[in-house]
């Protein structure tokens, strides 16, 4: 008797939304098929959320599409053009070694981008070969799970495969293609490249489509693609912030890396600073600190004006005046990003009110922290636990005499001090993913084949603010080290 298999449906439920815009704004390719594709890690809460079957995505047939052997129903593989100012230098770019496989619609109707990353050439490979390894990937993986746990709006993982292939970089390495899930891979670089390169209407089209994907409540406004421009910018300002409350340090905030949703996207060579500094760059390729933490809010302001350069004849005919709109637009990102990243601070601080002096109490604190190198993230754990004992900064006069400062200032608001607790809890991460932990877990994934490493960190970074006691070690600085940490772009 021939048994009867149960055929589990995936779940794919594909729009290609994209793929009806302007031809010229992206390439249709499928994905490279790999030899012998397995799956390392899937992101099982991720995948239901999406409407996803988990059992099936884990079969052969399911493996196959993370892999690019097997185009799911419904998909209709693009590679996306774009430009972008790198190192603010302007370059022709594009998707060159990703695919975009489709928008899943899930079953509450939100649309999300399913983007394979390392799966082959493409016409925007140039001369690369259109493919990842494995310690990037997961990297990214493990990097943009811990933003989402932080609460920062950022691109998701979905799955990492091998591709049973080798690549070559300075050593052969294990090929891997990362699924990159995204609210859309719409970014500064793709306006740039549609404004320098099609027709006035093309940009229409884009900022249309734009409009309706992530801002369809500004559609009707007297001026949409203003009310656009503002939408990016109020975005990024409170992504930013949110990038500098933790001590995010991006790294390669080139204008194809800042997407127009709010989302981060692109995780190449960034990192969480340990000690505060301004100055804190680890990218090995950001010779002059251009990408440096303390200047990530006028790389957004930076970024921004590219964008609304490209948005200038939207905004209005007469060019005196769209520059004008766009200008005061740009100008205000200083005030938004310092009113995002006061408010950040003052929750960290415990602080539900406003009082003018609250300023010089942050920078005073933040000064100090520079001044004697004491670590960003455990400060404030410290304080949200009363132990300043535990600090650097303990015992020093100054901050004896802020420490005063802070305490009065709370006794002036009406919470309580438990209230006050409760607030600095949700604000202040109890952990992050710390260099030296994330390098560990990519070495015994990468060079031993043992994932549960990472696994453990992924659990403990998904609940950053339960300060459970599995954190603790976690929240241990790296041992001394004479030389800095220093990451590299992974292509
Ligand atoms: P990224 O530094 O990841 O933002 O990439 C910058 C540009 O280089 C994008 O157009 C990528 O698609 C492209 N790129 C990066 N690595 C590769 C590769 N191995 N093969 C082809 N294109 C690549
Ligand atoms: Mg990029």
């Amino acid at each position: 008797m021939i048994e009867k298999k149960e055929i589990i449906e995936t779940g794919w439920n594909f729009h290609n939304s994209y793929a009806h815009l302007p031809k010229s704004f992206f390439t249709r390719i499928n994905p490279t098929p790999v030899r012998l594709p397995k799956l390392i890690i899937l992101n099982n809460i991720l995948a239901k959320s999406l409407g996803l079957n988990v059992e099936a995505l884990q079969s052969n047939d399911g493996l196959d599409v993370f892999a690019g052997n097997n185009i799911p129903e419904g998909s209709f593989p693009i590679a996306q053009a774009y430009a972008g100012h790198q190192f603010g230098h302007f370059t022709m770019l594009g998707d060159g070694r990703a695919v975009l496989l489709g928008e899943q619609i899930t079953l509450s109707g939100e649309r999300f981008d399913i983007q394979l990353k390392g799966s082959g050439r493409t016409p925007y490979s140039r001369g690369g070969d259109g493919r990842a390894s494995l310690g990037p990937m997961l990297r990214e993986y493990i990097i943009s799970e811990a933003m989402y746990g932080l609460g920062i709006p950022t691109t998701r993982s979905l799955a990492v495969v091998t591709t049973g292939e080798s690549i070559i970089r300075e050593t052969r390495l294990p090929g891997a293609i990362l699924t990159r899930i995204a609210a859309s891979h719409i970014r500064v670089g793709t306006f740039q490249y549609v404004s320098k390169w099609s027709n006035a209407e093309e940009l229409k089209a884009l900022a249309d489509y734009t409009i309706q994907r992530h801002f369809s409540y500004i559609k009707n406004d007297e001026n949409p693609y203003l009310s656009l421009l503002k939408e990016v910018i109020k975005g990024q300002a409170e992504l930013i912030a949110k990038w500098q409350l933790v001590g995010f340090v991006h790294g390669v905030m080139n204008t194809d890396n800042m997407t127009i949703s709010g989302e981060t996207i692109d995780y190449g060579p960034c990192a969480f600073m340990d000690t505060y500094s301004l100055k804190t760059v680890f990218s090995s390729i950001d010779l002059h600190g251009r990408y440096a933490y303390g200047n990530q809010p006028d790389i957004g302001v930076w970024n921004l004006s590219r964008f609304a350069e490209t948005l200038l004849p939207l905004i209005h005919e007469n060019q005196d005046k769209a520059v004008e709109l766009a200008q005061n637009a740009v100008l205000d990102f200083t005030k938004l990003y310092h009113n995002n990243w006061m408010a950040g601070m003052r929750a960290k601080l415990g602080l539900f009110n406003e009082e003018t002096q609250d300023e010089s109490l942050i920078e005073d604190l933040i000064s100090m922290m520079e001044k004697y190198s004491a670590d960003y993230t455990n400060t404030f754990r410290e304080l949200t636990f009363d132990k300043v004992e535990d600090t650097v900064l303990v015992g020093k006069t100054e901050f004896t005499k802020w420490y005063d400062l802070w305490k009065a200032r709370l006794e002036r608001q009406q919470e309580s001090k438990d209230e006050s607790h409760e607030l600095m809890k949700n604000s202040n991460p109890a952990v992050i993913p710390r260099n030296h932990r994330v390098e560990e877990a990519l070495e015994a994934a990468v060079e031993k084949g043992d994932y549960s490493v990472m696994e453990r960190l992924l659990n403990v970074l998904s609940k950053p603010y339960s300060y459970s006691p599995e954190q603790e070690e976690y929240s241990k600085l790296p041992p001394p080290s004479t030389c800095p940490y220093r990451t590299f772009c992974g292509t």
